[in-house]
């Protein structure tokens, strides 16, 4: 596979992001998304398609943040959104999604090499557990079946090719989005079909810990730190009100309990426009949480909520390595913005049709 457009302008265009970096780049905090890194190797046979990078790649990228941005850790980050502290030239915090054992392990040699103190968003009620997330049970059932084609359940079904890893990813693609949609309920019941039709038994529980135990995540504070994503990861904007509180506020009161640190951060599972609601953030709100995290991919301003910052972040699923990243933090209005995926979408076919050969790898 070639490299897209923006990829490319990303790399020519780097030595002046590099020099632009600290002067040019809006003040404002900017915080980065990540879920998993590692090759798909190192992430067995979870959702490969999940993770952002590699770890060389990561590595690549936090030494340009170093080197060209002023990483902030999260505390540091709440107290530049409530003015308590000035900002430095180009504020930025790592965060990482979901608390992945084997992550943690990954990113502890990088961060600590380059000084930066990544928060991660621990689901407690997966903490210390061997429970695997629902999308890892898909994405294992279709590495890890011998068969090599199966009846998709999806409406309507479909007839879907296994013979190659590549027709493997795209059939996690294809079921990814649509068991998300699901209620929990109807999300079980078709990972159950989907683990009888491709011959393997219940995938619910792993052999080791998925995600980070307490004892571990206490260690860990030494070079990182821990917010809220719920207890059960479900899509907030589907709960009932009594639900909602409750996913936001133990969560949180189980974090402070267990690792005797505040717990003053929370990232919306999903983290889109349609997967939380304003009463979420209210309630985070009245629970003493102090900021919640989207992940709509914009650097839009901060929103008040009573004392609760509503904050976006940036996603980096599409950022490839080092000059991606400081190209999507230092000119923001060209590589942030929804337009610029619609643009690129259009130019790409033509631009590729006028250098059919000009493709290198990627
Ligand atoms: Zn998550």
């Amino acid at each position: 596979m070639g490299l897209g457009l923006q990829p490319r302008l990303a790399r020519a265009i780097f030595p002046l992001s590099c020099a632009a970096a600290r002067t040019l780049a809006p003040r404002q905090l900017a915080v980065l998304t990540y879920h998993r890194i590692g090759t798909p190797a190192e992430l067995g046979p979870a959702a490969s398609v999940l993770a952002e990078c590699t770890t060389e790649t990561f590595a690549e990228q936090m030494r340009w943040l170093r080197e060209h941005a002023d990483p902030v850790d999260v505390a540091t980050a709440v107290a530049i959104l409530d003015r308590r502290q000035p900002p430095p030239r180009r504020p930025v915090l790592v965060t990482f999604d979901d608390g992945y054992r084997d992550d943690l392990a990954r990113m502890r040699p990088v961060c600590e090499r380059f000084g930066i103190r990544p928060v991660i968003y621990l689901p407690t009620g997966f903490v210390g557990t061997r429970r695997r997330f629902w999308w890892d049970r898909v994405a294992m059932c279709i590495k890890l079946t011998a068969r090599s084609s199966f009846r998709a359940p999806l409406e309507p079904e479909q007839l879907l090719p296994l013979g190659s890893p590549a027709e493997r990813e795209a059939a996690t693609e294809l079921l990814l989005p649509h068991v998300e949609h699901l209620a929990p309920g109807a999300q079980e019941e078709l990972i159950a079909v989907l683990e009888e039709r491709l011959g393997l038994g219940c995938t619910a529980l792993a052999d080791e810990p998925v995600v980070v135990g307490w004892e571990e995540a206490r260690a860990a504070l030494a070079w990182c730190d821990f917010g809220a994503h719920t207890i059960t990861h479900p899509r907030l904007s589907t709960l009932a009100p009594e639900a909602l509180r409750r996913e936001i506020a133990e969560s949180k009161a189980e974090i402070e309990r267990e690792l005797g640190a505040p717990c003053e951060t929370f990232a919306v599972p999903y983290g889109g426009a349609i997967d939380y609601t304003e009463e979420a953030v209210r309630v985070a709100d009245e629970v003493g949480l102090r900021v919640v995290f989207s992940l709509e991919d914009s650097l839009r301003t901060p929103r008040a909520s009573g004392r609760c910052w509503q904050v976006d972040r940036l996603t980096l699923n599409e950022v490839q390595d080092a000059p991606g990243l400081a190209a999507k933090l230092t000119w923001p209005k060209v590589f942030v913005p929804k337009w610029t995926q619609i643009l690129r979408a259009r130019l790409e076919p033509a631009l590729r049709a006028l250098r059919p050969s000009a493709e290198g790898a990627a």
